[in-house]
């Protein structure tokens, strides 16, 4: 259910509802909107009954979602979500395009300095890098953990970007959330509900990545998960699921983007390191993904791929970085989007 308060409706009016909401014995999401604020109504098995709110100070309608998910749909909420960084021009989400940059995986403080400083100056707003790695084989480079956090902050100090990297677990959630500025859950995650329901009361911003066979039911369902316990700054990012075809890693599914678009007012973003898996493909589909309407990309960039611990074959070597960011700014243009400057370096020194 959803209650949609008339665009003259006081804060106490809203107050009121959600009361009530509570005292019912369901939660109340109150999402303000440009118009009018909505306020959504989860928690509810059967259906709770409109007439109780219907005529309460400030009420305009009550109606019915009939879609699974109800905090991500556009019913909630006609207009899309920005998330905003505070003291930065950065966002994920509105008239810029987000990029996120960096490697696969921290490996040292050495490769994280020499990566952050080449796609900060390029232009990246965020530098990704994991510390915990949800690895295939139990034997290969499992990430720096707390470590590899640390390093991130020390990019963030120097250089300005902010942060993002993966929790794979509750534990490893606990750090993230101290450390970084945007909470990454991978696809082999994406349906880990536990986890989801952790980021969900995290105070950070959430990048949900599509799971590789998910559906767009699914995927939104998962991103329903963290809304519905209360951290409405989620973003999505499409990364390719597992199709028949051998060219390429994943199968990078664009047509996901207007898809959500027209059913979530939540913010998608593009991977198409994972989703193509080959670095002579990552350009091109970064091309095509700003003119799909994509939000923003997230991109690895390695300083010495060959020796790169995971996924050097889809890191891109940061003068091929470059020419990527030449390349997505003109066609972000073109679809009325700008790379905006984060703004100046917290700190500045020397690397
Ligand atoms: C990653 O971003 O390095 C990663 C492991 O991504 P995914 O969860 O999409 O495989
Ligand atoms: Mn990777």
């Amino acid at each position: 259910m959803l209650v949609v308060m008339q665009a003259h409706a006081t804060e106490e009016h809203v107050r009121a509802v959600c009361e009530k909401i509570e005292a019912l014995g369901y939660r109340a999401h109150s999402i303000p909107g440009a118009q009018r604020t909505a306020i959504g109504i989860t928690g509810n098995q059967g259906e709770v009954q409109p007439g109780t709110l219907d005529e309460m100070p400030g009420v305009q309608e009550v109606i019915r979602v009939s879609k699974p998910y109800k905090l991500v749909s556009r019913d909630l909420k006609a207009e899309n979500t920005i998330i905003k960084f505070a003291g930065t021009h950065a966002t994920l989400g509105g008239e810029n395009f987000a990029i996120i940059a960096g490697p696969c995986a921290i490996e040292s403080r050495e490769q994280a300095m020499a990566v952050a400083e080449r796609v900060a100056k390029a232009g990246a707003q965020f530098f990704r890098g994991g510390a915990y790695k949800p690895r295939t084989s139990p034997y290969t480079f499992q990430g720096l953990g707390e470590q590899g956090l640390q390093i991130m902050a020390e990019v963030r100090e120097r250089f300005g970007v902010k942060i993002i990297t993966e929790a794979i677990d509750n534990e490893s959630l606990e750090l993230v959330e101290q450390y970084a500025d945007v909470i990454q859950i991978g696809a082999r995650n994406m349906q880990n509900f536990s986890l989801l329901k952790r980021a969900g009361r995290a105070r950070k911003p959430v990048l949900l990545k599509r799971g590789m066979s998910a559906t767009l039911e699914e995927f939104l369902m998962a991103a329903e998960y963290i809304m519905s316990e209360g951290n409405y700054n989620v973003v999505l990012c499409e990364r390719g699921v597992r199709t028949f075809a051998d060219h390429t890693r994943n199968t990078l599914d664009l047509s996901l983007i207007p898809a959500v678009q027209r059913l979530s007012h939540l913010p998608i973003i593009v991977d198409p390191s994972h989703g193509t898996g080959k670095r002579n493909k990552v350009t091109p589909m970064s091309r095509a993904a700003a003119a799909v309407g994509a939000d923003g990309l997230i991109i690895e960039v390695h300083n010495q791929p060959d020796k790169a611990l995971s996924d050097g074959m889809q890191s891109l070597y940061p003068e091929q970085f470059d020419e990527l960011m030449a390349q997505v700014r003109q066609i972000a243009a073109v679809v009325g989007r700008t790379i905006v400057e984060i703004g100046e370096p917290v700190a500045s020194g020397k690397v």
